[in-house]
């Protein structure tokens, strides 16, 4: 099996190293080379195009950015696509749209080429350790394929349905994760503006029913005004933005994640765009006068 890796960022850094390591043939492309220096230093091989990655493998990931910039790799100049053959495997797994990832696969499907949507939850700390989550839409033949190189990167492999439903169970955790995050964020400010330590706060919540991956994340993010990404708050407000239009599609209302997406609009506002999603705490606590930290 030769295996290409598109999308070199926080994410598939880790990810195509890890399909690296397991000793699979990688062929890795990004829009920077200079992100890929450390896999090219590690023997994997480097191709200038998507095109060039799809005529040297037979089963390409990806971990980009946006729907956009997915379908720019696929149908740009150079594209993915202008170098399928019949039998490859093309497995996206970043957060993408439902609707976009089931309009590549029927484009594939007219070509012999599989399309599985394996979007992945973790954050960059799962995805160092090879222990992400990984949600899977598509043929099952196409995933039992794919599955050893998919189990380099993540321990827990969910087939959830056709083409597209890995997306779909992974706008809804980040609905929800993104929810906590700001609601954390928000409960820390009043509590620390009301007079009580943070790391007291955050004991407390630990062992409460408050408790979540968003507030795990506090000793080493807002506690130490560490929003280095991570997640970037630009990702963030993308996938609440998809998961806002998921809803809007099949007509389920979201009066909470509208707020959530408001207060990420907020922050990126007020130039935070590509600092961590937990930088959302940062309008708020200019705003009381305040600071969520333990470390100075
Ligand atoms: P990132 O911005 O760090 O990485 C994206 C990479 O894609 C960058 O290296 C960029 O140069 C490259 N790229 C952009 N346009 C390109 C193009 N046209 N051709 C080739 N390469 C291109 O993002 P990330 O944090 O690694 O996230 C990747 C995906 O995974 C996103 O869809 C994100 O929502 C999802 N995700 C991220 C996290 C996280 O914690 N960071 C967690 C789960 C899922």
């Amino acid at each position: 099996m030769r295996v290409g890796f598109i999308g070199i960022g926080q994410m598939g850094r880790h990810m195509s190293r890890h399909i690296h390591e397991a000793g699979y043939a990688l062929t890795i492309h990004d829009l920077s080379k200079e992100l890929a220096a450390p896999l090219l230093g590690l023997g994997a091989r480097w191709a200038d195009t998507p095109r060039q990655v799809a005529q040297s493998c037979n089963v390409v990931f990806s971990s980009l950015p946006t729907p956009s910039v997915v379908e720019d790799v696929i149908y740009g100049e150079n594209g993915l696509k202008s170098g399928w053959k019949p039998g490859d495997i093309f497995v996206d797994m970043s957060t993408n749209s439902p609707s976009t990832i089931r309009r590549i696969a029927e484009d594939a499907r007219v070509m012999d080429v599989s399309v599985l949507d394996a979007p992945v939850s973790g954050g960059t700390k799962a995805a160092e350790m090879g222990t992400l989550t990984i949600m899977v839409g598509g043929d099952v033949v196409a995933l039992e394929k794919v599955r050893k190189v998919l189990e380099t990167m993540g321990k827990n492999i969910f087939p959830v349905g056709d083409v597209g439903c890995g997306n779909i169970a992974k706008l809804v955790n980040n609905l929800i994760a993104l929810t906590t995050n700001a609601i954390t964020a928000e409960g820390f400010v009043l509590g620390v503006k009301a007079g009580i330590n943070p790391q007291v706060l955050w004991d407390i919540i630990r062992l409460g029913t408050g408790n979540s991956w968003s507030l795990e994340q506090m000793p080493d993010t807002v506690f130490r005004a560490n929003f280095e990404p991570g997640f970037k708050m630009s990702l963030g407000r993308k996938d609440i933005g998809l998961a806002l239009a998921m809803g809007r599609e099949i007509g389920v209302p979201l009066p909470i994640g509208t707020i959530v997406q408001q207060g990420l609009d907020a922050a990126i506002e007020a130039g935070f765009a590509e600092q961590s999603v937990q930088a959302v705490i940062l309008p708020l606590e200019e705003k009381t006068g305040v600071e969520v930290r333990t470390f100075r």
